[in-house]
């Protein structure tokens, strides 16, 4: 499709500003920066080189100096090419994230300085499951941890005992299931103190009370102990500590431990049914059984509280614990955000009586837009500051959940979505980092009155905490470098987000105007106010009732819109996503909404023809979406591409 000039109508003195700094973010769409990146590989692979060579500069090289001209040195490496070459030709088929004309799933292009601090740091390999294996790059993923903690308003001064810890995960859904592992040790330790019957410490009545404490008491449980277990003498403490260890959830296991607290059942997991579906792996891996994920029906696609509240009367009156309750900042489906200060408001409520649970946050997805809500000093910015320059971002909805981050107990965060590095990269963040201990799988070490006191000296053997053993410090170089060259507050990172949000704002601007465009050929509406940088979008050819019809055609819309290894990729011009509406997942007044909004009945929802209506998803999070050197909008020619597919689709049939 050609592309022709557009007034973007933007304040160009301060996009001309923004974009200066943003220009030299990434290897670009065609590749512009391609001389900065081969200048900095090259000069740090050479680097790493003299290394290996000042390490015992009296050792003589091993692989002699003729060897390149060896038959099977030649026949090797013709080999090595051959494949190589094959590998790199097969890869031009990989999906065009870094295009603007991409904007399906969560991926982009990669920020120059995680991509240029990995591949530096491949070739030392460090291993992040000890200090042993990885001196320098264990404590970089310790201060990640920090960085992370300071972006969502943890208290992140290692000097401080109730400091945040992060680690980083191959991705969000094993940071979620670190969630569930920390909430569950932290939930059951109190019942182990209890069992055990330390007569020094100030402990809960019941395990009923043990169990379902507020996170904050559970933590200072734990707290205690520590404390009085490194002033007790050393028979005494190992006789002690073996018999909690004895006790708790960890060793026994579920069923062992809930027949011997009779008045306990396996605490439940409240999440809303927007949630990724690593709740579910989670909740089946860790034991707890996938029936006690609660899916709690939603209100446009963000947690309905007084849903909330309802499930944990309930579960208080049938003394069904709750292990946690998950809000979602961006869902993966919609970009849409809970609600989490009334979460973490109905976790003190509920404590109050009896009924104590930790809040996640799910951030994987949306966790750096936080970036945009941070002053340099790590305050918070007040939402009519962040608000200019946008039409409607933040809702004081969004402001005040972003505000309330800081009160939940864990958050995940991948660094792989919108923090615009290399796959490999989730991380799992804890408000305090007392409890962790309890993760460690040598208690003795940890437990120890020797166990290190220094906060970054305690974490250098981070296989101990995290569910993971050996992983990348690769990666770990990346996101830490990333940090410092953007730190995470507005001015700097923002600047990222703030990017998608303004092309959201224009996506969703364009797309209620294609809506006006086609009034007499379809039906189309954005079912929910984006909270951030996902659009979607529900298309029903006029005269069209049926939801199984209405599907077909954006199912066959999308057709042009997807990945198809068997074509060229050329052929198309824009990559798009799809994701469905379910009734049962809308409610009643909310599926209404939608259907009579696109002229759908939804009596004609088929079980055979699928009991969903199939809708257009769209990921704004690429940074060249408006292209202000050359005055193209890709956003735009998506409509007019997306316009001339509707009418070409309605004209064959
Ligand atoms: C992507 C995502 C996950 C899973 O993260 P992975 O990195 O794919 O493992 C979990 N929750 C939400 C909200 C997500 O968007």
């Amino acid at each position: 499709m050609p592309m022709r000039a557009i007034d973007i109508g933007h304040d160009q003195d301060l996009s001309a500003g923004r974009n200066r700094l943003l220009d030299a973010c990434f290897l670009g769409p065609y590749g512009e920066n391609d001389a900065l990146l081969e200048k900095l590989v090259v000069e740090f692979l050479r680097d790493h080189v003299y290394w290996r060579r000042n390490f015992h500069p009296e050792d003589p090289p091993a692989i002699s100096t003729a060897a390149a001209q060896h038959p099977e040195y030649l026949a090797f490496e013709a080999r090595m090419r051959r494949e190589l070459h094959q590998l790199s030709a097969a890869l031009k088929k990989s999906v065009p994230f870094h295009s603007p004309r991409y904007i399906g799933h969560m991926a982009s292009d990669l920020l120059l300085p995680g991509l240029v601090a990995q591949i530096l740091t491949l070739p030392y390999n460090p291993n992040n499951v000890s200090e042993d294996a990885a001196p320098v790059t264990v404590d970089l993923e310790v201060k990640v941890g920090l960085q992370l903690a300071g972006m969502i308003g943890y208290t992140n001064d290692p000097q401080r005992h109730d400091c945040a810890f992060g680690h980083l995960t191959s991705g969000g859904t094993l940071a979620n299931y670190q969630a569930l592992r920390l909430a569950l040790a932290q939930k059951a330790f109190p019942v182990a103190l209890v069992a055990a019957g330390l007569p020094d410490l100030e402990l809960p009545d019941d395990a009923w009370s043990a169990f379902n404490l507020h996170p904050h008491a559970a933590t200072a449980l734990v707290d205690a102990w520590q404390q009085w277990l490194a002033q007790a003498a050393p028979p005494d403490r190992r006789r002690w500590q073996a018999r909690v260890r004895d006790e708790r959830i960890e060793q026994r296991g579920l069923a062992d431990f809930f027949a011997t607290h009779a008045s306990l059942k396996v605490p439940k997991v409240l999440a809303p049914v927007t949630a990724h579906y690593s709740w579910s792996k989670g909740c089946k891996l860790l034991g707890l059984g996938r029936s006690q994920l609660e899916m709690l029906p939603e209100r446009g696609m963000r947690i309905d509280v007084d849903v909330l509240d309802e499930a944990l009367d309930r579960c208080r009156r049938e003394r069904q614990p709750v292990l946690m309750a998950v809000a979602v900042m961006g869902t993966t489906e919609y970009g849409t955000i809970d609600p989490i200060d009334a979460v973490v408001a109905a976790r003190e409520r509920s404590s109050a009586r009896g009924l104590g649970f930790a809040v996640h946050v799910d951030a994987a997805w949306g966790g750096y837009l936080a970036t945009l809500f941070r002053n340099e000093d790590g305050s918070l910015r007040p939402r009519e500051e962040i608000a200019e320059g946008f039409s409607t971002f933040p809702s004081p909805a969004v402001h005040a959940a972003i505000d309330a981050l800081g009160d939940t107990d864990s958050v995940t965060i991948d660094p792989h979505k919108l923090g615009y590095l290399p796959y490999g990269a989730g991380a799992f963040i804890c408000r305090d980092h007392r409890t962790v201990a309890l993760l460690a799988e040598e208690a003795d070490y940890v437990f120890h009155g020797e166990a290190p006191k220094d906060y970054m000296r305690r974490y250098r053997n981070l296989g101990q905490f995290i569910p993971e053993g050996s992983k990348s410090g690769a990666a770990a170089a990346g996101v830490y470098v990333t940090h410092k060259v953007l730190p995470l507050d507005h001015a700097h990172f923002g600047l990222l987000p703030a990017q998608t949000i303004h092309s959201a704002e224009a996506f969703h601007a364009r797309a209620l105007r294609f809506a006006d465009e086609l009034q007499g050929v379809v039906h189309a509406i954005v079912p929910f106010a984006p909270d951030s940088n996902l659009v979607c979008f529900a298309l029903n050819p006029v005269g069209n009732r049926c939801v199984a019809t209405a599907s077909e055609f954006v199912r066959r819309l999308h057709d042009e819109l997807r990945s198809d290894p068997a074509r060229p990729l050329q052929v198309k011009q824009f990559f798009g996503s799809v994701t469905t509406l379910r009734p049962d997942v809308l409610g009643e007044t909310e599926t209404r909404r939608i259907f009579d909004a696109i002229g759908l009945d939804a009596t004609t929802l088929a079980e055979d023809a699928g009991d969903r209506l199939v809708i257009l998803r769209h990921t704004l999070m690429n940074p060249y979406l408006i292209d202000q050197e050359n005055g193209i909008s890709y956003i735009d020619c998506y409509f007019e591409h997306l316009g001339a597919r509707v009418r070409a689709l309605l004209a064959t049939e």
